[in-house]
């Protein structure tokens, strides 16, 4: 039996007429570029956030890149974010201008480290940027107090973790609606993905909310005036009206995750080798990725293969010891909690669509695996 990692055939097959009419009203105007979707778009992404303002973007990459270029950051600027990420997150700060910092992740769900962020703050630093890893939201309740202190903006990393949220003081708050701005990605792989690249900026900062808007057109929202220089980083009207079909389906794309989710962690119990994913109590986890920690990760990931089982390691090399970032000085050790999991860890199949056929499968394979 095949089980692929993601299987986006499947959801379009269910989809297709509704993503076909929009997408054909738009081809049918011929106005590709921001426009009607867009601006629909944004609002109910918006909406869904509990924000102010949601602007749409070319990527994810941008939508985090764009509102650190907001902050005005110059050489040697420090930003605080995580080494077990895409590598977006640091590499939008370098592109900012700025330096990267990292801090260590917490070990059950891989969110920043509260106290280690308190640690790595200094007089350089410009903002902090904690990233809503795999699906669940990293614990802003305790990172937002700690940059406010030092009069810091947070910038929230949500590119996996649309429609995420997560309970404070006993109320639910959403991914992008406590931080000073948020990051999101309709890269085709994420719970709310598009036909290519698209990402959205949401923010009820005004001050942002109108740089990052201006930002994406050149630096001038009147066309042929630059009152700073932008670049081209529009959503594509396509996209919008593609992301506007499939966006009334992401709760429940979301919920069938999570109920693939508590299968694999429920088959798995007792199976010595495999730690299934800790998710935060306080959390409504979406499951962009389920990921488990396996001893012999990498034995594993081969007989799954044999088996038919796509599998994926998110990721395989910290940040902080990427190649590019050797002038940063960090090394081998800094980050024991990030390095550990980078050797451990193995995303499953967890998509919407997954037969429990194909999970039984998935199960019995890595049961198979480790003789139980
Ligand atoms: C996908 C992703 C990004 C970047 O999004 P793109 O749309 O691929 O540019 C940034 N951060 C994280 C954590 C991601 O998973």
């Amino acid at each position: 039996m095949n089980v692929p990692l993601l299987d986006l055939k499947a959801q379009h097959r269910a989809i297709k007429d509704e993503v076909l009419a929009r997408v054909h009203e738009l081809v049918e105007s011929q106005l590709f570029i921001l426009g009607q979707p867009v601006l629909d778009f944004e609002a109910k992404v918006a909406t869904l956030s509990r924000a102010r303002h949601a602007i749409g973007v070319a990527s994810g990459t941008d939508a985090l890149l764009l509102p650190l270029k907001a902050l005005d950051l110059r050489a040697g600027d420090e930003v605080i974010t995580v080494p077990f990420t895409f590598f977006a997150s640091a590499g939008a700060v370098h592109n900012a201008g700025a330096t990267p910092v990292f801090v260590d992740v917490l070990p059950d769900t891989y969110a920043m480290d509260p106290a280690a962020l308190e640690a790595a703050i200094t007089p350089r630093t410009r903002a902090v940027m904690p990233v809503h890893l795999f699906g669940q939201m990293a614990p802003l309740e305790r990172l937002l107090p700690i940059a406010r202190k030092h009069g810091i903006p947070l910038i929230e990393d949500a590119a996996q973790s649309i429609g995420a949220r997560r309970r404070v003081d006993g109320a639910w708050r959403m991914a992008g609606e406590l931080g000073d701005a948020t990051g999101y990605s309709f890269f085709p792989s994420k719970n709310l993905g598009g036909w290519g690249d698209g990402g959205m900026v949401v923010t009820s900062d005004d001050r942002i909310a109108e740089r990052v808007r201006r930002l994406r057109v050149h630096g001038g929202l009147q066309t042929y005036f630059h009152d700073e220089v932008g670049t081209n980083s529009r959503l594509d009207a396509l996209q919008a009206a593609v992301l506007l079909a499939k966006l009334p389906h992401l709760a429940a794309w979301s919920a069938a995750r999570r109920a693939n989710a508590a299968r694999y962690t429920a088959a798995l119990a007792g199976v010595a080798g495999v730690r299934t994913p800790v998710t935060d109590p306080a959390n409504e986890h979406i499951y962009n990725q389920y990921v488990i920690e396996a001893d012999r990760r990498d034995a594993l990931q081969a007989h799954l293969k044999a088996q038919g089982v796509g599998t994926a390691v998110y990721y395989p090399l910290a940040l902080h010891l990427q190649p590019c970032f050797a002038s940063l000085g960090y090394r081998k050790g800094a980050f024991p909690v990030a390095e550990a999991a980078t050797g451990r860890v193995l995303a499953l199949p967890v998509f919407p669509e997954l037969t429990e056929a194909q999970q039984a499968h998935v199960v019995d394979a890595i049961r198979g695996f480790y003789g139980d």
